[in-house]
């Protein structure tokens, strides 16, 4: 999956740090990324940057510090959109974070996924939301601060679950109605306020094909930082049923698929394909 990147794990405590030279430098802009490179994937190094706003005659933008890879800092970088223009003419190019996906090395793919989902918190916490002052960031943790009130805002994380229903040899697939992933994909859905992950499961199974549930069982979670998730997956067996009643709004397709049909996981991605072949894989060994 996107996180399981070897011996490079993503260490992520909180440091009061500065770039240094070979510091990478994450650079956001709307939807897109900037990227030194595509193949291999590669961000531009603070060298590269600090060379380029002293040429310009123009002082460095705020950064903070993101989190480590291995031995590799990465930094946020708050660069004016106006600015766009002028790393295309340097020979950077962009690339919209949907399609950051089908790059490599991995952990790249993961450090751009991870530093979006921490991008998109701070910019659309700049003020306070009970008062309206204007937040500063905490020295000594992961906390945007407001001086005026003293509320504190921490990373915010939205848990979902992705759930695998299954009914003897088949596993219920779905396709999304209107959205960019045309891919077969597990049920799916946010964790409301007072329910546990378990009754989400119950939940979105019901309203999204109509079938009740049992024998719910834990299976393993993901970071995902391109939707600001935490996913959490779920095993679950169709109860008593097994008709479909799709809700046409939320899927365009849900229909039961025979292990042996469940397609090898290319990508290396998500949680959701890794799912589909550890049941198909679980079902052939038997
Ligand atoms: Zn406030």
């Amino acid at each position: 999956m996107i996180q399981d990147i070897g011996e490079k794990r993503l260490i992520n405590e909180f440091r009061a740090k500065t770039p240094s030279s070979g510091s990478i430098m994450m650079m956001f802009f709307e939807e897109e990324i900037l990227l030194k490179s595509k193949t291999p994937l590669e961000f531009p190094l603070f060298m590269d940057l600090r060379g380029k706003y002293a040429r310009m005659g123009r002082p460095f933008p705020a950064c903070v510090f993101l989190f480590s890879v291995g031995t590799d800092d990465y930094f946020l970088v708050s660069a004016p959109k106006s600015s766009k223009g002028d790393w295309e003419q340097e020979g950077y190019s962009f690339s919209r974070m949907f399609g950051i996906r089908a790059l490599f090395p991995k952990e790249r793919v993961f450090a751009a996924s991870t530093a979006w989902h921490l991008y998109c918190w701070y910019r659309d916490h700049r003020f306070c939301g009970r008062c309206g002052g204007a937040l500063e960031h905490g020295g000594k943790q992961r906390v945007l601060h407001c001086r005026i009130c003293g509320n504190m805002v921490f990373p915010k994380i939205a848990p979902a679950v992705i759930v695998g229903v299954t009914w003897g040899d088949k596993i219920l697939m779905t396709k999304y109605a209107g959205r960019e992933y045309k891919k077969y994909a597990l049920i799916a859905g946010f964790t409301e306020i007072g329910e546990t992950a378990e009754q989400t499961v119950e939940r979105e199974v019901y309203e999204e094909v109509g079938l009740k549930v049992k024998n719910i069982r834990y299976y393993k979670s993901q970071p995902w930082g391109f939707d600001e998730n935490l996913l959490l997956g779920y095993f679950c067996d169709a109860d008593g049923q097994e008709e479909i009643h799709l809700d046409c709004e939320e899927l365009s397709v849900a229909e039961w698929v025979p292990y042996d049909k469940i397609p090898d996981d290319e990508s290396g991605l998500s949680l959701t394909a890794e799912m589909m072949t550890h049941f198909r894989d679980s079902r052939m060994r038997r």
